[in-house]
Parts: structure tokens; C-alpha cells; sequence
């Protein structure tokens, strides 16, 4: 027993936590941040108002961000199919049924998506939103309110995800654009690989995001197609212009394909850039390689060549049973297990992938399980990293900014606020 009063400061300790090294501990929190760590049981009493939570059994880990998600075409596998299961039939089965979409049917969808990453362990998450003749703004006028309403819980940021060609004069994708950023998207998104000109339109994307003051997160390269390798004219596009508002490439399927050689020289132009990479292992293996019969490539980016240089990577899932992945459970440890499988990435760096590169990605301060940092963290019934991932067991508990947004091990797995049971409509 300590022979100091109690901490008064101190408003959520969480008891019995193991950490990544195989220390247990007891974590206090103050505010919005993790305050001191103690061996378990060795701290003074805590103040009459402090929240104490058990975790015992359980493993803490800095809450997960999810850097690249499509929130608006969330559960849509069954009602819009795609037959060819490659990305040119995801794609088409999309425009076809986007005109007939509501902004209330997509808010729907993905305030369910939004619940199950939470429930997952996310804090924070980027989600591209298609904008465009047939689906117009009302996608980023249902994700904007939906960000919104989960604001207390989870950082949404929107990348207005719109079609090509955004150059030539009178470009109509180009106004929708504008128009997006205008009602709150705060990045430029694009897939300027699939464009008519992939120079000219990565060099457009660059300049609209410099002039309007926002970030940018291009889907690059999604092709197994070594001949396109957009990747390093961002990079050029980037260092080019100053462009200083962040810039990520999604997916950079290509580089995979190259020589090591050329991954080297791209690699270290990427680093030079300050370019950020999300690397989509799950959606890749599906859509990729299709018609290949005999060793079909895994569709993923040059993870080696990429940390070789000092790129920021992280992992995300992309899809999320749709069109253009049917399966997905809202889950990074999904995506992290992938790096391990089919990227051959050692467990600690696929894990960071979800949690420090995808902070970095998303221009988040740094979280660790320590004294100083936000109190942002993940608890899972596991007794190790490796355990985690391979087990990926639910019931997590996930606190946001010192506070306990969930506790899944209470009822079967519902999401509360405050603690509160079966709470999910008082937060959506
Ligand atoms: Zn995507």
C-alpha cells in the first residue's frame, strides 16, 4: 500500500494489461493522454472518480487506423455482382447501379461499416468516396454526415475519389471535384492509371490538392501492368510542385512487377518525395491476376524495396464485401495478417502497417503504450503480438482519447458508449 493520497488525477486506469514485451502493467490515464505506466498493482490509489477497467488476459496495443477505405460501397457484394471477379467487372457493376443510390442508403451502409471498425479497434479512418457523373455528390454528402455523427468516436477523413480526365477545359469531373472540396472533403483522390493520359492526370491531381490547400491519396498503378508505373511520376509531380499537404499512392500493384533494380530507383524517388504508400493486400489478391493460370503474381507493391528506402507504408483493407472484394470484416488485423502471408512481412512491422504508418499516412500524432502519448489503444484477448494476429479474437476494448468507447466483452460483442450495454443507438 502506498503512504501517499490517492491520485486524483488520474480519470481511467486500466488494471493488468499486458504489453507487446510480455510486461504487465497498469496504465493511467488523464485528460486525453496516458499519464505513467506501473507495474501492475504497484501504483498509489487511484482518486474516488477514476474509472478502473480489468484487462487482465488481454494485450494493449496503440489503437488501429484504417488508411484506405471505400465506406460508401460497404456491403454491397450482394446487390451489385460482379461475375468476372477482376476490377474491371468491380468498376462497372459500381457505375451501374451508383444512379439509383440515395445519400440515405449510403450513410446506412456505412454507419454499419463504421461500427464494426470501431468495434475492431479503429480511431481513426480514411475513406475515398466516389465522385461523378451518376453517383454526383451524393456519396460525399452521405459520408460528410456521417463523419460528422461519429465525430466523438472516430476521425473520418474524406478523399474525394473522382473520374477522369480532370484536364481540358469544361472537364465536368473536374467541377465535381471542386464541388466536393467545396462541402468538406478534405483530400483529392483519383485513379489517374486508368485515365487516357496518366501523366497529365497525376500532374492535375497534384496541382487542384496544392491549389485548394488539402491532401492527396491517388490510387497508383492498380495493374499488374509493369509499362504503367505512375508511382514515380507522382513523386516527380510532387518534388516538382512543393506540394506539401501529404501525399499518399495507394496500391502501386506495378512496382511489384519490376526488377529489383527499378523498385530500388523508384523506391528511393518515393522517399525523396516524402510519398506515403497504403499497400491493400486483401483486394489485390482478389481482383489481381486473373487470367494468369500458372503461378498468378499476389498483386502486391515492393514491400522491401519500399522499406529499404524509408517510405512510410501502411496497410489497409480497402473493400469491404463489395463489388470489388466480397469478402473483409472491417478488421486491420485482417490486412496485417495478409502482410504476413502473402508479403512476407515479420508480424511487428505488419502490425505497425495498421497502427504507427497509418497514423503517419493520415497525419495523426504518434501513439505508443507509454507516458506522454494520447491515450488512443486497443486491447485483444491475446497473449502476444503473433497471437493476435493469427487469433484476431473479438470482445476488444478500445479507448479513444482516455476514454472507454467499447467494451466488446460486455453482452456479445456490442458496441457502447460510456460503458453503457447495448448502446449502439445513443452513438449512431
Ligand atoms: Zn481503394
Amino acid at each position: 500500500m502506498s503512504d501517499v493520497g490517492p491520485d486524483a488525477a488520474v480519470s481511467l486506469r486500466l488494471q493488468r494489461a499486458r504489453l507487446a514485451s510480455g510486461a504487465v502493467v497498469d496504465i493511467d490515464c488523464a485528460q486525453a493522454g496516458i499519464v505513467a505506466l506501473h507495474a501492475a498493482g504497484a501504483a498509489r490509489p487511484a482518486g474516488p472518480g477514476c474509472e478502473l477497467l480489468d484487462l487482465s488476459g488481454m494485450l494493449v496495443l496503440p489503437a488501429f487506423v484504417e488508411p484506405h477505405a471505400h465506406l460508401d460501397k460497404a456491403y454491397t457484394a450482394d446487390s451489385m455482382p460482379n461475375p468476372s471477379g477482376d476490377l474491371a467487372g468491380a468498376i462497372a457493376a459500381w457505375h451501374a447501379a451508383a444512379p439509383e443510390l440515395t445519400v440515405a442508403e449510403i450513410a446506412g451502409r456505412a454507419r454499419r461499416a463504421v461500427r464494426a471498425y470501431v468495434a475492431n479497434g479503429c480511431v481513426a479512418l480514411r475513406t475515398h468516396v466516389a465522385v461523378g457523373p451518376g453517383i454526383g455528390l451524393r456519396a460525399v454528402e452521405a459520408l460528410l454526415g456521417v463523419a460528422r455523427e461519429v465525430a466523438h468516436l472516430v476521425d473520418v477523413q474524406v478523399v474525394a475519389h473522382v473520374g477522369h480526365p480532370l484536364v481540358g477545359s469544361g472537364s465536368r469531373q473536374r467541377r465535381l471535384l471542386e464541388d466536393a472540396l467545396e462541402l468538406g472533403a478534405t483530400l483529392v483522390g483519383g485513379s489517374p492509371h486508368l485515365s487516357e493520359d496518366p501523366v497529365a492526370e497525376t500532374y492535375a491531381c497534384v496541382e487542384i490538392a496544392g491549389e485548394a490547400g488539402v491532401g492527396l491519396d491517388l490510387h497508383t498503378d492498380e495493374t499488374l501492368d509493369p509499362a504503367m508505373l505512375t508511382l514515380e511520376v507522382l513523386a516527380k509531380a510532387v518534388c516538382a510542385s512543393g506540394f506539401a499537404g501529404g501525399a499518399t499512392a495507394s496500391h502501386c500493384v506495378s512496382l511489384g512487377m519490376h526488377e529489383r533494380a527499378v523498385q530500388a530507383r523508384v523506391a528511393e524517388e518515393v522517399a525523396a518525395a516524402g510519398v506515403g504508400v497504403v499497400t491493400l493486400p486483401q483486394t489485390n489478391l482478389y481482383l489481381q491476376a486473373r487470367s494468369s493460370v500458372t503461378a498468378p503474381p499476389r498483386g502486391l507493391t515492393a514491400l522491401a524495396a519500399l522499406e529499404r528506402a524509408g517510405v512510410v507504408v501502411a496497410a489497409g483493407g480497402d473493400n469491404l464485401q463489395d463489388p470489388f472484394n466480397p469478402l473483409g470484416r472491417a478488421d486491420p488485423l485482417e490486412a496485417a495478417s495478409l502482410l504476413v502471408s502473402a508479403g512476407h512481412v515479420g508480424v511487428e512491422r505488419a502490425v505497425g502497417a495498421v497502427t504507427a504508418g497509418a497514423r503517419a499516412l493520415l497525419r495523426l500524432p504518434t501513439v505508443e503504450v507509454g507516458a506522454g502519448f494520447p491515450a488512443d489503444l486497443v486491447a485483444i484477448g491475446a497473449s502476444s503480438l503473433r497471437e493476435a494476429l493469427a487469433e484476431a479474437p473479438a470482445g476488444r476494448v478500445v479507448v479513444r482519447a482516455g476514454r472507454v468507447l467499447v467494451d466488446g466483452r460486455r453482452g456479445n460483442g456490442a458496441v457502447g458508449a460510456d460503458g453503457a450495454d447495448g448502446a449502439e443507438e445513443r452513438w449512431l
